[in-house]
């Protein structure tokens, strides 16, 4: 039995870990199936306060959960598979192997989005990726696509030009729901060219079992083209982490962790933080906040539960 089991180890877990260490609770942490989050899939963050000269984000959350491991934080590899969260002490199933907890911190992020294409999904890791941190290097020189019209896909794409001989932004819409800052950056950028009001129907291999191209349609007037892409790249949001909670906590219509004020969640002693509950901010520091704040309420429930 553990005092408080945390469910993911991005920024918002990794911190809830640090805190609830350093409050003696000896947190397990259970790293997922994307250890690190969203943190992990990122170069430089230039706007984490205390890093005037930014840092690489893969090191940051490093970082933390070097820190929460010195105060006694254990981290576990693998996956809740399945919750339940109906009594105490709570149980989970952590890859066949059942753990108790008195407390839960959900931070399972949110994860990548897909358009759902058949021949999107069958050529992921062939041409189609959804992390332009990881996988820009293999298209040095290639074209690019990246699909999306928010503050990913600028970054993402501005990113890209550094190996593309082109980057195309593909959105759906003529108006970008980016930030004015990312969207003036890649608009000076030469290397972008802008493909609006457009929807990806297929992602072509030409038989080859690799990106090839698209088929593009315009959602003005409907005509049809192909593009040729050797690299197609998605920045279309996240879904969140939430299907083993599914039924034991309230989620919203989205899957994302409803809030029943500070870190609580419709069930007393289980506590969100971080992109899980977050779809506004979604930042490192305000999941980080985030997880600093579920852990001191955690401290605070199972004091009040004579722990
Ligand atoms: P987002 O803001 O939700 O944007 C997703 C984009 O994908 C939207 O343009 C959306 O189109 C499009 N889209 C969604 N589903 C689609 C589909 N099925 N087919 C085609 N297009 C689709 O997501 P995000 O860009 O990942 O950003 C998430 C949050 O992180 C935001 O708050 C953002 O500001 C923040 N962020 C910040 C930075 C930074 O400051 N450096 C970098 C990255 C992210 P519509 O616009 O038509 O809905």
């Amino acid at each position: 039995m553990r005092n408080v089991v945390i469910v993911g180890s991005g920024c918002a877990g990794n911190t809830a870990a640090l805190y609830a260490a350093r409050a003696n609770l000896q947190p397990l942490v259970v790293g997922g199936h994307e250890p690190g989050g969203q943190l992990s899939l990122t170069t430089l963050v230039e706007n984490f306060p205390g890093f005037p000269e930014g840092i690489d984000g893969p090191v940051l959350v490093e970082n933390i959960k070097k820190q929460a491991e010195r105060f006694g934080a254990e981290y576990r590899h693998g996956s809740v598979i399945e919750a339940d969260l109906a009594r105490r002490p709570f149980r989970l199933n952590i890859d066949a192997d059942w753990v108790e907890a008195g407390a839960v911190i959900i931070a399972t992020g949110a994860s990548a989005r897909w358009l759902g294409l058949p021949s999107e999904q069958r050529m992921i890791g062939h041409g189609v990726s959804s992390c332009a941190t990881c996988d820009g290097f293999f298209y040095r020189g290639k074209k690019i696509m990246v699909v999306g019209g928010g503050d990913s896909a600028m970054e993402e794409a501005i990113f890209l030009t550094r190996f593309g001989s082109e980057v195309s932004i593909v959105h759906r819409r003529d108006e970008f729901r980016a930030s004015r800052i990312m969207l003036d950056r890649a608009r000076a950028n030469p290397k972008i060219k802008w493909i609006t009001s457009a929807a990806v129907d297929e992602v072509l291999d030409g038989g080859s079992g690799v990106v090839t191209g698209v088929r593009l349609r315009s959602l003005k007037d409907g005509r049809v083209w192909e593009q040729e892409v050797d690299g197609f790249f998605l920045a279309i949001g996240h879904i969140p982490n939430t299907a083993v909670f599914k039924g034991q906590i309230e989620l919203d219509s989205d899957g994302y962790v409803v809030a029943k004020g500070g870190a609580k969640t419709s069930v007393e002693g289980v506590f969100h933080a971080g992109d899980v509950q977050d779809r506004i901010y979604r930042q490192a520091i305000t999941a980080a906040g985030a997880g600093c704040m579920a852990a001191i309420e955690v401290e605070r429930f199972l004091e009040a539960q004579g722990h």
